[in-house]
């Protein structure tokens, strides 16, 4: 089995270590900061082999150059932002496989909240770490890409098996939930997943990860294809990349 282990960090992020104990071999996930790595690092007693980046902001790669220089780890990001990832040793592409002992994960390229953002799947352990691409009930701001860009890497995550866990960087679930509903009000499952968020919330627990089913079921940057979305926004019938374009538009500004 794959142990994930959530850190969260800062205002409202999620730093994941991944440990393979067979190999003793441990990841870690968009380290925005070295310390609380460290620390649980120490507290495991495990040893770092590697630091897996989904994209470039401070807050997903705050932590690679110490963590690098006190471990000894290897950085591995995307071959696309090999110029503005710190310390990275390995530029990987779509398709590309990383193992962690036995356990295997492939990149997926999600261009869209920038360019070069890639998302690592774990199919046996059916674990996604997203980055800053899909949230729950959510998707990440357009700061370099086109809609048409993050709608096509979200069509990329859509697919993946409804049990795959979604490990996504931040929590941001109340906040998406409420624009959710503001867009899809007769959502039932929507409804229910957002008493539960609030409680979760209420006694300070992470809403983090969801699923891919539950996220088909409720976010609606995954139901772009909607009769009801589709209708709330006036645009019945047109192209789902529309849709998705209304929708994040709305979002920003919401
Ligand atoms: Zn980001
Ligand atoms: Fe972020």
């Amino acid at each position: 089995m794959l142990d994930i282990v959530q850190i969260p960090v800062l205002t409202d992020n999620y730093i994941y270590l991944l440990h393979d104990s067979v190999s003793g071999e441990t990841a870690v996930v968009d380290p925005a900061l070295a310390k609380p790595v460290l620390d649980l690092l120490e507290s495991k007693g495990w040893q770092l082999t590697y630091i897996l980046n989904t994209h470039h902001h401070w807050d997903h790669v705050g932590g690679n150059l110490e963590l690098k220089q006190k471990t000894g780890c290897k950085i591995i990001a995307a071959h696309a932002d090999s110029e503005r990832i710190p310390g990275i040793d390995r530029g990987v592409f779509e398709h590309d496989v990383i193992s962690l002992g036995e356990h295997q994960a492939i990149v997926i390229e999600t261009s869209g909240h920038t360019i070069g953002h890639i998302v690592y799947y774990f199919a046996k352990d059916e674990a996604l770490f997203c980055g800053d691409t899909l949230f729950a009930m959510g998707c990440g701001r357009l700061f370099e890409g086109t809609a048409e860009q993050m709608w096509t890497s979200l069509q990329k995550l859509k697919v993946l098996p409804p049990s795959t866990r979604v490990y996504c960087t931040h929590e941001y679930t109340q906040a998406n939930g409420r624009f959710a509903l503001s867009i899809e009000t007769d959502n039932f499952k929507l409804q229910q997943r957002i008493i539960e968020v609030a409680e979760l919330r209420s006694a300070n627990q992470s809403t983090v990860p969801s699923t891919i089913g539950e996220e088909k079921a409720t976010n609606p940057f995954f139901r772009e294809d909607s009769v009801s979305i589709q209708k709330n926004l006036g645009l019945e019938s047109q192209s789902p990349v529309l849709v998705f374009t209304e929708l994040r538009k709305r979002k920003d500004s919401f």
